[in-house]
């Protein structure tokens, strides 16, 4: 239901967990974070109810809070019961992602690919990440490529490979995106009201087009690989 992502200077958490909070509104029944690590290690830390319950359970002083690159989610669960395990964000061997939309297709993506003893889940979205690991050779979009005309139906992607420190890819399909990026760094989100604090300027992720978002800025290629350069909107509403 709400999508939230940041890579930059600052520590990821709080700004996740905070750009979750703003996306309460929208209703949801479960909430987590994936966060990458230094160690090419990815960490997920979910739950099903509040978005508070999440931040008291991300309140340790573990290291792992020191990441400035990571992705949060609030889920509104369509495929799959509210529990723990069908919270996103989804892990899959290299893969963390999160996922808001239905994949209409997923028994038959599980059926062609094989993929029926990676799924620990009841979730459409996790045989995206099943998928992802599958086809993840060491060329991010490559894989996310392959994956994107493979899967069928409504999708807000943000995904995550424990092997590419400081990076965050997505891409959509008719749920929305928007992504923004200043001198702290870059954010993308489903809803406008989670990045307002971050920056008053946004553009809308293009359809079928992949972004790499870095701490160096954001990439938006087509499906073919060419580099694509957003129309920058501007916030022009108080809150
Ligand atoms: N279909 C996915 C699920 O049930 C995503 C739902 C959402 O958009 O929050 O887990």
């Amino acid at each position: 239901c709400g999508i939230i992502g940041y890579v930059g200077k600052k520590p990821a958490k709080d700004i996740l967990i905070d750009g979750l909070a703003k996306l309460e509104y929208r209703g949801y029944d479960s909430a987590g974070i994936a966060l990458l690590n230094d160690d090419d290690t990815l960490t997920i830390k979910k739950k099903a109810g509040r978005v508070d319950d999440l931040r008291e359970m991300c309140s340790d002083d573990s290291p792992v809070y020191k990441s400035t690159c990571g992705i949060g989610h609030t889920r509104w669960a369509t495929h799959g019961g509210v529990t723990d395990v069908n919270a996103h964000p989804h892990k899959c061997g290299n893969v963390a992602l999160i996922h808001n939309g239905i994949i209409e297709n997923y028994n038959e993506i599980i059926r062609e690919y094989g993929l029926a003893d990676k799924l620990v889940s009841e979730t459409d979205t996790e045989v995206v990440a099943a998928l992802l690991d599958t086809l993840y050779e060491g060329d991010p979009i490559d894989a996310i490529r392959r994956a994107v005309r493979a899967i069928a139906g409504s999708f807000a992607l943000c995904i995550m490979f424990a092997d590419r420190p400081g990076k965050i890819y997505a891409v959509r399909n008719v749920s929305p995106m928007i992504a923004s990026y200043t001198e702290d760094g870059a954010i993308i989100a489903s809803d406008l009201t989670a990045i307002i604090a971050f920056s008053q300027n946004y553009f809308v992720v293009p359809e079928y087009h992949i972004l790499t978002l870095s701490g160096a800025g954001i990439k938006v290629e087509d499906m073919k690989g060419k580099v694509v350069e957003p129309e920058i909107l501007k916030i022009t509403w108080d809150i």
